[in-house]
């Protein structure tokens, strides 16, 4: 299927009208810009292609909402033929019926051109609203793209929903859905991490994607945003540590630079490797980095799981060894 690069990595294209936020997403996942400063970014205006030095190197490919993507001047095997998953941004506190709409005709370009694209829809900018105006509105855009679908003999299939917000955890949860999708592995490491969790009584685990903080896989119990929020704000406090002791993360910086070629050898000894085990909020938090751009973290419950720190090492050993055959890269 199409739904990786030539490079072999999922990629996604963020689309939506002016000012439903495509800037501000990609600033905050990506660039860790603090979510007030995107009030001071300029709108997309061109099309941007950033190359993501994360574990997955996907790209988001930012577009300028009123790009005319049938126009025959305009390139679609380079902009879709390698596309996994499309997000479509749209302003949840605007009037979004004209976004739609364009939504819509999209889908029915998509399913006719590229239907293995699947499309994600973030409705964007859900902090402020109501839960009544917010469920309504939700509802609204969901039944209109449905009905639309359905007019055109099109299946739903491949479009999903988010409700999504900066200034939150949940745009990082949409994108941790979202690029869960694109990666074949997925079945394969979700089970790894059961097992982890089963042997090492954790209560939960999450592989997560340093640079962005999205969680590429988790094990297969079931999940809340409060185990997230506390794995996500550790994953931070490793950020700033590996400056310091742990991998050399210094050619992350500058998303939108030429790819740097790696050495695959340098910065990956597990002596560099940081493993941390400590009590958080009244439960314990083990945490490894598995390589470069994937840590672990590991949310054990408030008992003491000290005296089988060795029975945990040993674990987490076997499971990032096999990663490495998961994942040869
Ligand atoms: P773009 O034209 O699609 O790239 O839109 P921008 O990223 O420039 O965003 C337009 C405006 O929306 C900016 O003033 C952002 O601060 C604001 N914005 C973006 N995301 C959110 C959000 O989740 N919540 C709120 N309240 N505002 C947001």
């Amino acid at each position: 299927p199409n739904s990786r690069a030539n490079d072999g990595k999922p990629r996604l294209l963020l689309m939506g009208q002016r000012r439903s936020g495509k800037s501000s997403i990609s600033s905050v996942v990506f660039h860790k810009l603090p979510p007030p400063e995107t009030l001071y970014l300029e709108t997309t205006t061109r099309i941007k292609k950033e190359y993501m030095h994360s574990f997955m190197d996907f790209q988001v490919w930012d577009f300028p909402g009123h790009l005319n993507y049938t126009d025959p001047s305009f390139d679609t095997e380079e902009i879709f033929g390698e596309i996994g998953a499309l997000i479509w941004v749209i302003d949840a506190q605007d009037d979004f019926f004209d976004a739609v709409t364009k939504l819509n005709e999209l889908i029915q370009y998509l399913q006719e051109n590229y239907p293995e694209i699947i499309v994600e829809v973030f409705i964007h900018k859900v902090d402020g609203l109501s839960d009544d105006y917010l469920s309504d509105t939700y509802q609204i855009i969901v039944d209109r793209v449905q009905d639309e679908l359905e007019d055109s003999g099109h299946p739903l299939g491949n479009v999903s929903f988010h409700r999504t917000s900066i200034y939150d955890h949940s745009i990082y949860e949409a994108f941790s859905k979202v690029i869960q999708k694109l990666i074949f592995e997925i079945g394969p490491l979700e089970s790894l991490l059961t097992t982890l969790c089963a042997n090492c009584k954790m209560e939960k685990a999450y592989l997560f994607d340093v640079l962005s903080k999205i969680y590429i896989a988790s094990d297969l119990s079931p999940s809340d945003s409060s185990s997230y929020e506390i794995s996500s704000e550790y994953v931070d406090l490793v950020v700033d540590i590996s400056e310091i002791y742990g991998w050399d993360r210094n050619e992350l910086e500058g998303g939108d630079t030429e790819q740097i070629e790696e050495d695959p050898e340098v910065g990956n000894q597990d002596a560099e490797s940081l493993i941390v085990l400590e009590k958080k909020n009244g439960s314990y938090l083990y945490l490894k980095e598995i390589n470069k751009y994937l840590a672990l973290i590991c949310i054990m419950g408030d008992d003491s799981p000290t005296d089988r720190k060795a029975l945990i090492d040993y674990n987490v050993g076997v499971f990032q060894e096999t990663l490495k055959q998961i994942f040869p890269r």
